[in-house]
C-alpha cells in the first residue's frame, strides 16, 4: 500500500464527529466498521474519500435503527397485527396511565391500610367488575394464562376437552402441549367436528379437575358439526374453564353505540361466566384492545388458588401493563371503547375513511381510491372481513413500491398486483406521513 492512500484512510474520530442519533458506542462501532472497510479497499489500490466512508457509516447507523424498536404505520388493514405489536395503545391511553410509571406507585401497597396489597387488586379487579365475575387477575398473556390455570387447578389431574379444540394458536401455542407443560392429563372426547354433552359425560371420573372449553380463534369449523355449550357444560360437576381468546368482554358490545356485524357470533367473557364457567382466560392485546397481558377472571376461591401458585409469581405482570390496562378497564366500564384505538379505528365510518382516503388523493394524482377489506388479524375472527377504504398505487413493481414504503416507515400490502394502503388502521394523525411516505415511494 503506498503512504498517499494510506495517508488517504481517515481516523475513526473523524468519522465518528461527522455521526449522531445513536449512543456513542453504537456510533463508535459504525465508524470504526466503515473505516475498516475503506482500509481494506485500499489494500487491493482503491483511493478513498472522506465523505465516501462517512457516508457508509451512516448507512450502518440507518441500518442498525431500522432495526431498534420503533413506530411504524399500518397499512395493512390487519388491526391486530401480530408483527406489529397487536393493538395500538394511543397517545391519550398511554399518557392517562404515566401517572403510576412516572415515579413509584400504590403497585402493592394500600394506602388507606399503610399494608401490603396486591397488584392484582388494579385492573384485574376491574375486569372483573367489567365482566361480572367475583375476581380478576392479570398475568403476561393468555399464553400465561392459560398454563398457570391449568397447573394451579389440574396438576396431576385430569382435563377432558374436545378434539375439535385441541387447536395450534401460533407462535408455538398448542393446547395438547401447553397442558402436558402444566402437568395435567389430557383426556379427549368427542371427534374434530362434533363432540356432544354425552362425550364429555362418559369421560368423567373421580380424577377429572377441569373440563376446558377452547375457542378454536383462528380458524372456522363449518358444514357438518355440534359443540357443547358452557351452560350444559357447567352442569356435569367439575369446573369449567374457557380459554376465550380474543377477549370480547361482552358479545353485545355495550360500549359501543351499535354491535358491529364483523364481529360475528364471536363469544363475549361475561356470557361465558354467565352460562356457568368457573374461569375465563383471554388476552390482553387481542379484541380487548390493550398491551400485551393475560387476564383471568372468574369465582374468587379459583382466582385465589390460581394467585398462590408459585408460577403466577414468574408470570406477573409488570406495573406499565398493569398501568395501561387499568385505563383499558376503565374506558369498558365508561362505556366508551372509542377511547381504545382498535375500536376508534374498527368503527370509523365509511364517509370518514372515504374524506380520509380523498385527501390522500388530492396530494396524489398517481393514487386510486379503493375498496378493500380489512381483517381484525391476531388469529380473531377468521374468515370475516370488515369493509374499509384505502388508497392504491398501480406503477412500479408491488416489491419495489412495498420495500420503498418500509424505509419510510410504512407497512402495506400487495393485492392483484397493486400495492394497497388501507386506512382503517391508519391512525388519522398519521395520514400526513403517509402521504410523505407515498411521495417519495409510489411516483412513476
Ligand atoms: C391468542 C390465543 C392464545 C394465546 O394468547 P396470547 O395472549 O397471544 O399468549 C391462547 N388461546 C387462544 C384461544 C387464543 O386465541
Amino acid at each position: 500500500m503506498s503512504d498517499d492512500l494510506r495517508a488517504s484512510l481517515p481516523s475513526v474520530d473523524r468519522v465518528l464527529a461527522c455521526l449522531e442519533g445513536l449512543p456513542h458506542a453504537l456510533l463508535v462501532n459504525c465508524a470504526r466498521d466503515a473505516v475498516d472497510e475503506a482500509r481494506t479497499r485500499i489494500t487491493t489500490g482503491t483511493p478513498v474519500e472522506f465523505e465516501t466512508v462517512v457516508q457508509d457509516a451512516r448507512r450502518r447507523c440507518q441500518e442498525l435503527v431500522d432495526t431498534m424498536l420503533g413506530p411504524v404505520i399500518n397499512a395493512t388493514g390487519v388491526l391486530l397485527h401480530t408483527n406489529l405489536g397487536r393493538a395500538p395503545i394511543g397517545p391519550a391511553m398511554l399518557h392517562a396511565a404515566s401517572g403510576p410509571v412516572l415515579g413509584y406507585s400504590n403497585l402493592e401497597y394500600r394506602m388507606n391500610e399503610g399494608v401490603r396489597g396486591s397488584r392484582h387488586e388494579h385492573a384485574g379487579a376491574l375486569f372483573a367488575l367489567a365482566v361480572g365475575a367475583e375476581a380478576g387477575m392479570i398475568v403476561n398473556n393468555n399464553a400465561a394464562g392459560v398454563l398457570l390455570s391449568l397447573a394451579a387447578l389440574a396438576r396431576g389431574k385430569e382435563v377432558v376437552v374436545s378434539r375439535g379444540e385441541l387447536v395450534e394458536i401460533g407462535g408455538g401455542f398448542r393446547v395438547p402441549e401447553i397442558m402436558a407443560e402444566s402437568g395435567c392429563r389430557l383426556v379427549e372426547v368427542g371427534t374434530t367436528n362434533r363432540t356432544r354433552l354425552s362425550d364429555y359425560q362418559q369421560a368423567l371420573t373421580n380424577e377429572t379437575a377441569l373440563v376446558l372449553k377452547v375457542h378454536s380463534s383462528n380458524y372456522r369449523m363449518v358444514g357438518f358439526t355440534e359443540a357443547t355449550s358452557i351452560g350444559d357444560l357447567s352442569r356435569l360437576g367439575p369446573p369449567v374453564m374457557v380459554d376465550a381468546g380474543s377477549g370480547l368482554l361482552d358479545e353485545n358490545t355495550p360500549w359501543l353505540p351499535a354491535r358491529p356485524t364483523w364481529l360475528g357470533d364471536e363469544p363475549g367473557v361475561r356470557q361465558a361466566l354467565e352460562a356457568g364457567a368457573a374461569l375465563v382466560t383471554f388476552s390482553g392485546d387481542k379484541l380487548l384492545g390493550g398491551p400485551q397481558a393475560g387476564v383471568i377472571v372468574g369465582n374468587a376461591d379459583v382466582i385465589a388458588t390460581i394467585g398462590r401458585h408459585p408460577l403466577a409469581r414468574a408470570m406477573r405482570a409488570d406495573k406499565l401493563t398493569l398501568a395501561v390496562l387499568q385505563q383499558v378497564a376503565c374506558a369498558y366500564l365508561d362505556g366508551d371503547a372509542t377511547r381504545i384505538p382498535l375500536w376508534k379505528y374498527a368503527t370509523q365510518s365509511r364517509d370518514e375513511l372515504s374524506e380520509r382516503a380523498d385527501r390522500i388523493r388530492e396530494n396524489l394524482s398517481y393514487v386510486k381510491v379503493v375498496e378493500t377489506e380489512a381483517v381484525a388479524g391476531g388469529g380473531s375472527l377468521p374468515g370475516l372481513t370488515i369493509p374499509s377504504i384505502g388508497v392504491a398505487l398501480e406503477q412500479g413493481h408491488v416489491d419495489d413500491t412495498l420495500a420503498a414504503l418500509r424505509k419510510q416507515g410504512v407497512v402495506a400490502r400487495a393485492e392483484d398486483g397493486r400495492v394497497i394502503c388501507d386506512l382503517m388502521t391508519v391512525d388519522p394523525a398519521d395520514d400526513k406521513l403517509l402521504i410523505a411516505a407515498l411521495k417519495q415511494s409510489g411516483k412513476p
